[in-house]
């Protein structure tokens, strides 16, 4: 606006040029010679809208100069003078060089052919700037945004309007403004590794159930794609196929993400997952997300994995079944047979008989014993095999040997090429693979079938395989005899725990090896386990 006036007092310049008279003169007296009343008419207003200019420039805060084409001062305005420490009078046909003191933002000099004033009434060119200081005469300084124009008359310089004003409290509101935007980015990004660091799957929903946002946790948990998340609430849901712990479907109504969205805050909820194919046992909290003003603007939940816990606490009750049922089976032998022998003490016989059988069933219950320890040791890696090479010929007649009376050694073959490459392997552990394998052959097949010991090697792994004529191994129970208490239905004898091939496959293991069975039911089952050569 106030370069519009200028441009305008420029010209009120002109014309007191031309009709030669102070302003004020011309403000007050009407034509004295009656013949040019038009001409008259037409001054008056131009003095009018002259003055009203002045008066306006007066009242700005902006500070306005008037420059001739030399850059002396012609004009000052109050705020002009007033910002810069002056007094206006005294600026009048001054340099406006030596009454600005300007340097750029950084406080370096400004080049006097950059300055916007001397390009405006040297060049014609005007300028509009915030990158400047202007310093006050008391040699204090303030930013600024200062603008300069030409003023043409008659295709030629006659001057130039310069104004400027304090921008000190807008620098400072974008400077405020900037630290914000960077406190928010920073909190943003803080939040964001927050969010991705945590171990637990957390998604974001928006007020309708559309997921906004998901950490990799909870994206490699929960597996959905992107369209899946935009997907509604129930539709989404129903894709992980959630299951009550004691595996009825999970009502959707109870999901915690969606009592969340009504406005309910929920912890600890049991539940079992199936996205795509894979079970999550998951411990579920959510909460709503409000707006200051209370509404309900989303929601936010985490699933804890548990399924580790939830294994831990099915084992925990299968020892305790098989510590409770399977050992109780002999000691109640042992507790019956001591009976008779109180019962009938002279019997002999009889004495001799129980005697035996509390022999056995004690045995039995120390193998049993044994293998629960053992089980936990190697699952808590106490037991580290101490390998050493092993020439397997001799291993295995030397164990056949010792086997004499407590296994059917009559019933085992061994059939192994003559020159074979000694196996890295710890003695013990080796031991108690090939009798866990050998008992069981003996225990599941025929009184007088043959077992067979076999070895192929190569020049990194001997293959070892234990292989009998019994009952064979049902297809369905073949991949899970390895697992810890598995007992095949139907077939299954009461002396074990379900315990020794899980213990060989932990020893074979331990020992860089692996272990597999084949099998045919009513032909027979071959065991075979790898161990590396030394
Ligand atoms: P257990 O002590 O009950 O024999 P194992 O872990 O040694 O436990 O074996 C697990 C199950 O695998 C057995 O209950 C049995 O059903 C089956 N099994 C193991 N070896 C044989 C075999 N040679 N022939 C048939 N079934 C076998």
């Amino acid at each position: 606006m106030v370069n519009a006036m200028m441009q305008e007092m420029g010209a009120e310049k002109a014309h007191r040029k031309q009709v030669e008279k102070p302003l004020h003169e011309l403000s007050e007296s009407p034509s004295a010679r009656p013949g040019r009343e038009r001409d008259a008419s037409a001054e008056a207003d131009m003095v009018r809208s002259a003055q009203y200019m002045r008066l306006l420039l007066e009242s700005t805060d902006e500070g306005v100069f008037g420059l001739d084409p030399q850059g002396l001062c012609t004009y000052v305005n109050a705020s002009g003078a007033r910002i810069l420490g002056y007094d206006p009078s005294a600026l009048v046909g001054k340099r406006i060089h030596e009454i600005i003191h300007h340097t750029r933002n950084d406080g370096s000099p400004y080049p006097e052919s950059d300055c916007p004033s001397h390009r405006a009434y040297q060049t014609g060119q005007g300028l509009r700037t915030e990158d400047e200081l202007f310093w006050r005469r008391d040699g204090s300084s303030f930013p600024v945004e200062y603008a300069s124009h030409p003023i043409f008359m008659g295709g030629n310089i006659v001057g130039a309007v310069v104004s400027f004003v304090d921008i000190t409290e807008r620098k400072q509101a974008e400077a405020e403004r900037a630290r914000l935007l960077a406190e928010v980015r920073r909190v943003a990004a803080e939040l964001n590794v927050t969010l991705t660091s945590i171990a637990d799957a957390l998604v974001i929903y928006d007020p309708t159930g559309e997921i906004v946002r998901m950490n990799p946790a909870a994206e490699d948990m929960l597996g959905y794609t992107p369209a899946e998340r935009k997907l509604p609430f129930a539709e989404r849901t129903a894709l992980l196929h959630i299951d009550t712990p004691e595996g009825k479907p999970f009502p959707v109504e109870q999901v915690p993400g969606q009592q969340a969205l009504n406005g309910e805050t929920v912890y600890g909820v049991v539940m079992v997952l199936h996205p795509n194919g894979k079970t999550f046992w998951v411990s579920g909290s959510a909460a709503p997300i409000r707006s200051p003003d209370g509404q309900i603007v989303g929601a936010v939940s985490i699933f804890t994995d548990i399924t580790a816990l939830h294994e831990l606490q099915e084992q925990r009750e299968d020892l305790a079944r098989t510590v409770s049922h399977d050992l109780r089976n002999p000691l109640q032998i042992i507790l019956g047979r001591a009976q008779i022998i109180q019962r009938v003490p002279g019997n002999e016989k009889m004495v001799l008989t129980s005697a035996e059988a509390i022999v056995t069933s004690a045995k039995r219950m120390n193998a049993m014993i044994q293998d629960l320890v053992d089980s936990v040791r190697l699952e808590t890696r106490q037991l580290q095999p101490q390998k050493q090479p092993i020439d397997l010929r001799s291993f295995v007649q030397e164990l056949l040997g010792r086997g004499r009376g407590m296994v059917e050694v009559e019933r085992i073959k061994v059939r192994m090429p003559a020159h074979l490459p000694p196996v890295s392997a710890d003695p013990d552990r080796l031991e108690r693979i090939l009798m866990n394998l050998l008992s069981n052959a003996l225990k599941y097949s025929p009184p007088d079938s043959e077992v067979l010991i076999g070895v192929e090697a190569t020049d990194r792994w001997a293959r070892i395989s234990v292989a009998d004529r019994g009952v064979g191994i049902a297809p369905q129970d073949l991949p899970h005899i390895f697992e810890r208490f598995y007992r095949a239905k139907g077939v299954r004898k009461a002396e074990g725990l379900g315990l020794g091939l899980y213990i060989a496959r932990m020893l074979v293991e331990a020992q860089g090896g692996r272990i597999w069975a084949e099998s045919e039911p009513g032909k027979g089952s071959t065991f075979y386990f790898t161990l590396p050569v030394a």
